[in-house]
Formats: structure tokens, sequence, C-alpha cells
């Protein structure tokens, strides 16, 4: 574990995706998926850190761009979230946050969002806290009602200028003039090749500079601000749940094993298991929006 540890060091923590070689395989037996087992442990945690990836957002339809039938006209997100795609062709990487940015408005948090959420303001009551550490980008976690939440990828809704740096809230629809009706993600749509000065530009006086998502784009670093709260975060945990992700995106995909070699109980909950799965107490198999709303509801041990 701690040479896995090391290496993402060595990664410098950038956003990387990438297949994860097997590491020693964790005594089975000890694995459960027995829900009232978890319980017992939930109604016990004071500090849970719950961490968030696609699957959750794409149960409320949000597309991931991870897969050959999830491309955005030819390309995959790899393609089109990188530093240099943005250099070359800032048109069309903003048609492609564009369209996303529009899609994720007209989405609605599902049933894990707002277990998540409700979980938070129950156990706030009781003294006890949750965290959402999150690898989507939407806004769904914050619209459900969750107040602690981490993005360590950025958010669709923020603006960066490449110029003064400046980060900004942007909900606008559309984020500017050009853009309107752009962005349609068909396989043979053609790049609508818009001027880099009608781009989404910044509104600080004298800048005016280039804006760009405000996101984790491929081979970037995380913002190390948000890295060290995660840091503290996942030292602090006395239980850890790791829901919707695959688990192959450093360097979030570590944190859940991070927790669990501290001898901390991690609840995996996905759709399938993941090269991470192994390392877990507990895996939970199925959508989220249907398993997690049992793990999180109030437990009779509870005091109101
Ligand atoms: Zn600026």
């Amino acid at each position: 574990m701690l040479l896995q540890n090391r290496a993402v060091v060595a990664l410098g923590l950038r956003m990387c995706s990438t297949q994860v070689a097997k590491g020693p395989l964790m005594d089975k037996a000890r694995q459960s998926s027995d829900m009232s087992e978890f319980r017992q442990v939930f109604s016990k945690a004071k500090h849970i850190a719950i961490i968030t990836g696609a699957g959750v957002s794409a149960e409320s339809g949000v597309p991931t761009f991870r897969g050959e039938n999830e491309k955005w006209r030819k390309w995959l997100s790899q393609d089109l979230a990188t530093p240099e795609a943005f250099s070359r062709t800032p048109s069309r990487v903003w048609e492609f946050y564009h369209y996303r940015r529009e899609l994720v408005m007209s989405k609605r948090p599902n049933a894990a969002h707002l277990a998540i959420a409700e979980c938070e303001g129950r156990l706030k009551k009781q003294g006890r806290s949750v965290v959402v550490i999150t690898q989507c980008i939407d806004d769904l976690h914050r619209q459900a009602g969750s107040k602690n939440v981490l993005k360590i990828h950025g958010s669709l809704q923020e603006t960066r200028c490449m110029t003064c740096g400046n980060v900004t809230v942007n909900r606008r629809s559309p984020i500017c003039a050009a853009l309107k009706g752009k962005g349609a993600p068909g396989p043979d749509v053609p790049d609508a090749q818009i001027p880099v000065d009608k781009l989404p530009r910044c509104e600080e006086i004298d800048c005016h500079g280039l804006l760009r998502p405000n996101v984790v784009f491929f081979g970037e670093t995380l913002d190390s601000h948000i890295l060290t709260k995660v840091e503290k975060e996942m030292e602090i945990c006395d239980l850890c749940l790791v829901v919707g992700t695959s688990s192959i995106v450093y360097p979030a995909a570590m944190f859940g094993p991070r927790v669990a070699a501290r001898g901390i109980p991690v609840a995996e909950f996905n759709t399938q298991v993941s090269p991470k799965t192994e390392y877990f107490t507990y895996h939970f198999q199925g959508p989220c929006g249907t398993t997690l709303p049992p793990a999180l509801a109030q437990h009779e041990s509870e005091v109101m």
C-alpha cells in the first residue's frame, strides 16, 4: 500500500485515467455485503467521508464521456479535456463544455444525492459530520442540499481566467452569445469555429482574458488547497463510502484504499466490482440510487 501511495506522489497528483495493476489480494473472507453489519458500523461513525464519482451523476442522466458509445462528436473527454486541446482549439473545447453545462442544468439530483444530503443534515444535529469528496463536475450534490462538498475535479459552473486567474461562479445559459445553439453532439456536426474574442471572456476591469471551464483537465495537477482538505478528511474519517466510481481515475482512485490501509471500514457502492473492490470491507452492488438510501437512513440508535 505504501508503495502505491508513493506512486501517487510521484505522479504529482495529476489526474490521469489508467488501468490499475492488481495489488495484493485482501482476504476475501473479510469482505462483506451484509447491510445490517454495515448499519452497525454506520451507527457508530462520527466522521463519514463519502467519495463520489461519475456513476452517481450517470443515474441522473449525466453522461460520463468515457465509453466508445458516449462520444461527443468524434471524441471522448480524454481527447478534449486537455490543456493542449484547449490551446489548439478553444472553440471546440468550449462547444463541448457548453453542451455539458446546458445538459447538467436540465438534470436533477437522484435518490443517492438526496440520501447523502439528508444524512449530512441529520447527523450534523447529532454532532457527527459527513463530507462529500466528489469527482463530479456537475452541481447535483449542492442542488440536493449537501453543504460540505469538496469538488476535486472543479466545476462546470465556474470559469477561470487564462490571464488573471480569477475564478467565478457562472451559471449563465448560454455562457456567451456566440455559443447559443452550438455544441450539438452528433458525429457529423462541424466545429462552430467561434473566433477566440467571441468565446467567454473575463469581466475583470482591464483584463478581458480568455476564460476556460474551471475543471481539472487530464494531465493537470489537482488544486492543492482542496487536496490538503481531502488529506485531512482521509485522516480523521472513521467510515468511508466509495460511491459510483470505477476507481480508475487517479489520484481519487487511491483515497478509499488509503483509508482502508488505516484499518478504517470502507464500503463500496457501485454497479460493478472495481479494480479497488478487493481493498474494501463492504461491497454493495447495484445502482447507488437503490443501495445508498437504506444504507444512510436513520438508524434505530440515533437520538434526534
Ligand atoms: Zn481575467
